[in-house]
């Protein structure tokens, strides 16, 4: 996609949503698995089956012709246009969770398709909407993402299983997904995917900004580091002597620190999300000490430094001789630039409604990632009161609801008028 002047005059396809229908939507969907303030739907649970169905009827009386497909993506398409942008974000929750994460991206996708459908058929590009299957990692992180652009494989489908043991493939088949088609992007028919999400953090309230166009959503990696000593009595064994893995760890957590601070960019986190001793008792020096260390950024250059850091320390703590030192990677996410292009043309739908905008990375992972290497793609924020998510107490003003959904329509209509351009 280009930036080329846009006159919506010119091709007359403005779409008018409407803030009231999409608010009585989120309610409504808000009602599947409602947990006081915030959602308790887990994927495949009844009441995330239940809001499935609810969303399919949904995209029904809105003209779109829907399906879930075999990992439970709802997806629903403009009948009338062979061409279109789809829209789309997740409607399962964490454990707990908000009422806005992932659903309203949905919502805004169903308003959007509907205003466009009643706005008539002589729009460039319809509307496609889809829910995207687990995203929240109950089986399998993004599992409909994934799946939707080729990236799943049946080995993948087949192990998955949730915390309480039960199998994805139990779950599909109890569902009557299993043996239904997989829905998969299609390059000729879709021109961009748009995905809106509450910001799950307290950047745009900060700056007292109402949109935010995502410019990259970090890589995730984590690894864990396993120290093996040799447990001894604490009080009888010289210091000289002493193979202490948990006194190994200690200083190696202080030197990744250290490295993660030289080495980090503007937008790197980390964290050590948790620590073992072995076998853990006042009295007995450490057997084994592991550590798990997670980091994100936006660019793979650097999260190769801090990569380098986690290494370069584990091969100097080995060295050392008390402890054997092992780092062992348990999972890497590459990060995902969104279209530039796109992104402007956000930024200027922002403008023209006189909403206050400004570029941010995305410190958390979302579906548009893995769309973003197969499709031009951008993600939208807008802003979560006291940056609460994943939490009922998640939330975000109505008014700032509604003003998000007006900037993804003008973008919408922006992008059908190049298409036709
Ligand atoms: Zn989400």
């Amino acid at each position: 996609l280009t930036e080329t002047a846009v006159d919506p005059r010119k091709y007359g396809i403005m779409i008018e949503v409407q803030g009231e229908r999409l608010l009585a939507d989120l309610r409504a969907l808000a009602e599947f698995g409602k947990e006081g303030t915030g959602v308790n739907r887990l994927s495949f649970t009844p009441e995330d089956l239940a809001a499935r169905d609810w969303l399919i009827e949904r995209m029904q009386a809105a003209g779109l012709v829907a399906e879930i497909d075999g990992v439970g993506n709802v997806y629903g398409r403009s009948p009338a246009q062979s061409r279109a942008v789809l829209i789309g974000s997740h409607t399962d929750t964490v454990p707990s969770g908000g009422w806005l994460d992932g659903a309203m991206g949905v919502m805004y996708g169903l308003e959007i398709a509907r205003a466009s459908i009643e706005a008539g058929a002589d729009a460039a590009v319809g509307v496609d909407v889809i829910s995207f299957a687990d995203e929240e990692s109950t089986f399998c992180g993004t599992l409909g993402s994934r799946s939707f652009v080729g990236e799943v494989g049946e080995t993948e489908i087949a192990t998955a299983h949730n915390l309480e043991g039960l199998a994805l493939t139990d779950a599909l088949a109890r569902a009557g997904y299993a043996d239904r088609p997989h829905a998969r992007l299609d390059r000729d028919r879709h021109v961009a995917y748009l995905e809106a999400h509450i910001e799950q953090g307290p950047r745009l309230e900060a700056a007292a900004t109402r949109i935010g166009m995502v410019t990259s959503i970090v890589g995730i990696r984590r690894m864990e580091v396993i120290f093996r000593g040799q447990s001894d009595h604490a009080g009888t064994t010289p210091m000289a002597m002493r193979k202490d893995a948990g006194a190994a760890l200690i200083r190696y957590a202080g030197a990744v620190l250290d490295g993660f601070d030289a080495v980090g960019g503007p937008d790197s986190v980390w964290n050590f999300g948790h620590v073992i001793f072995e076998p853990g008792a006042g009295n007995v020096v450490p057997r084994e000490a592991r550590i798990l260390i997670e980091y994100r950024d936006t660019t793979m250059a650097i999260m190769d430094r801090m990569e380098a850091v986690i290494r370069g320390a584990a091969t100097a703590a080995h060295a050392a001789g008390a402890v054997s030192v092992e780092a062992r990677p348990m999972m890497a996410i590459a990060p995902a630039d969104m279209d530039p292009a796109l992104g402007r043309l956000m930024d200027g739908a922002a403008a023209e409604l006189k909403a206050s905008a400004m570029y941010m990375p995305s410190g958390a992972g979302h579906d548009a990632q893995h769309l973003a290497n197969h499709v031009p793609t951008a993600m939208m924020f807008i802003p979560s009161i006291g940056g609460r998510s994943h939490d009922t107490a998640e939330n975000t003003e109505e008014a700032d609801i509604v003003l998000g959904l007006r900037v993804l329509a003008a973008t919408v209509t922006k992008i059908g008028n190049q298409v036709r351009s």
